[in-house]
């Protein structure tokens, strides 16, 4: 195994667990060593510290597999990290057979890299890293030794991968072959999930928790759902006694499958879809008479990197005053952010700022985060991006 050295003092973030190190801090930065190969990482005084996948593609150098440089990385390293995750999801109580849940979460589940949603018994892999993409047969191997796993299809179609110089890659990977679309249950509700065209691995199973509050809050209201996507928000509402839901998305391919939804949990009442800009939906709201009572606002990643912070942050601004413009009297507004750029406080200042903006006063009575089966392991505070609050008007 070749030894990477740490230049003197860079041990520091490694020493307290974190898993990345940066070109910047390695002596041997262009080391002849494969991409995705493990490296034995050192101290500049030649002790070693860790194992970790080598990227020589990225900035991102390194991730650590393990802190324990006695450790092999092959398939029982793998079968060991599977089961730890496994064991909490099982503490969790999310491994319901007709449901679905993320089984690995990347850094979190200490395997950098490898994203797997579980759906029913498929599991919806992503490989991220050179160090996942070098594995990913025995990690495809290993998930389906898993007694509720009977197919492991590959979703590596992330533009993440681009950073490491990895293609673009799907296809059924161990396993039955999957039947593309594919119903799993949550919170009582069903939900047609297509693995292999929908995004990301096809659901957004990180809000689950925040389903669950919508259904809460929803009974009676007129609800406005921005960055529908399928329909998750739509269900939970109606599901919770709305009167009525407006959802809007960008991507009619996501709005039938929201129409299908609905059907599936039979809500045929009052649900309308609009394919459009949220931006300037809600622009054009503004310009009319209609008020709602509960608004949720869920756009994607409006910060994809710290260069985009700014203009990220204006957008987010944007968002929440148009939302609580459509409020009626009393009315509620859950607005998320899943851009890990953007840290907890400063949402709430932004979505403070905006309330002002929109001239009214709001009181914030929850914080919503991503379901616990996306953890954030204490040590890589990176690993939780998802907020929300709940404020609610006078
Ligand atoms: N709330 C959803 C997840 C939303 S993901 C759920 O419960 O599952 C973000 C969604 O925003 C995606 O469906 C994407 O198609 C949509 N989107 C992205 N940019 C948009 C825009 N400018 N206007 C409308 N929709 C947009």
């Amino acid at each position: 195994m070749t030894r990477i050295h740490l230049l003197p003092g860079r041990e520091k973030s490694l020493l307290r667990r974190h898993p990345w190190i940066f070109d910047g801090a390695v002596k041997e930065k262009n080391a002849p060593v494969k991409p995705g190969e493990t490296v034995l990482v050192c101290d500049a005084k030649d002790i070693p510290l860790a194992l970790g996948a080598w990227s020589p593609a990225s900035q991102l150098r390194i991730r650590i597999w393990s802190f324990d440089p006695s450790e092999t990385v092959d398939a029982a390293f793998f079968r060991r990290r599977i089961a730890q995750a496994v064991a909490l999801r099982e503490k969790l109580g999310v491994l319901d057979p007709d449901g679905g849940c993320r089984l690995i979460y990347s850094e979190s589940d200490q395997l950098p890299g490898v994203i797997v949603d579980r759906y029913a018994d498929f599991a919806a892999v992503q490989f991220l890293s050179a160090g996942a993409e070098l594995h990913r047969q025995t990690i495809a191997d290993a998930l389906l030794e898993l007694p509720f796993i009977n197919g492991v299809y590959e979703r590596s179609d992330a533009t993440v991968r681009r950073k490491e110089n990895l293609p673009e890659r799907c296809g059924c990977l161990a396993g039955k072959n999957i039947p593309g679309k594919i119903i799993i249950k949550e919170n009582d509700l069903s939900f047609e999930v297509d693995l292999l065209n929908g995004q990301k691995t096809g659901f957004y199973f990180d809000l689950r928790s925040a389903r669950a509050e919508v259904r809460r809050l929803a009974h009676g209201k007129r609800v406005l759902n921005m960055f529908s996507y399928t329909g998750g928000f739509a269900c939970a509402a109606l599901s919770g006694g709305a009167v009525s839901v407006t959802s809007a998305d960008s991507s009619a391919p996501a709005l039938e499958q929201s129409k299908r939804n609905l059907q599936l949990n039979g809500f045929t009442g009052d649900h309308q879809h609009i394919c459009a800009d949220v931006f300037n939906l809600l622009r054009q709201l503004e310009a009319g008479k209609e008020k709602f009572d509960l608004v949720i606002l869920d756009p994607p990643k409006l910060i994809p990197h710290k260069g985009a912070m700014m203009r990220g942050c204006r957008a987010y601004q944007d968002l929440a005053r148009l939302g609580y413009k459509l409020l009626a009297p009393g009315g509620i507004l859950c607005n998320f952010s899943c851009s890990g750029a953007m840290e907890s406080a400063l949402f709430q200042k932004i979505t403070a700022d905006a309330a002002v903006e929109a001239g009214v006063n709001a009181r914030l009575v929850r914080h919503l985060e991503q379901s616990p089966d996306h953890p954030t392991l204490l040590s890589v505070p990176e690993t939780f991006y998802l907020k929300g609050l709940i404020t609610v008007i006078d």
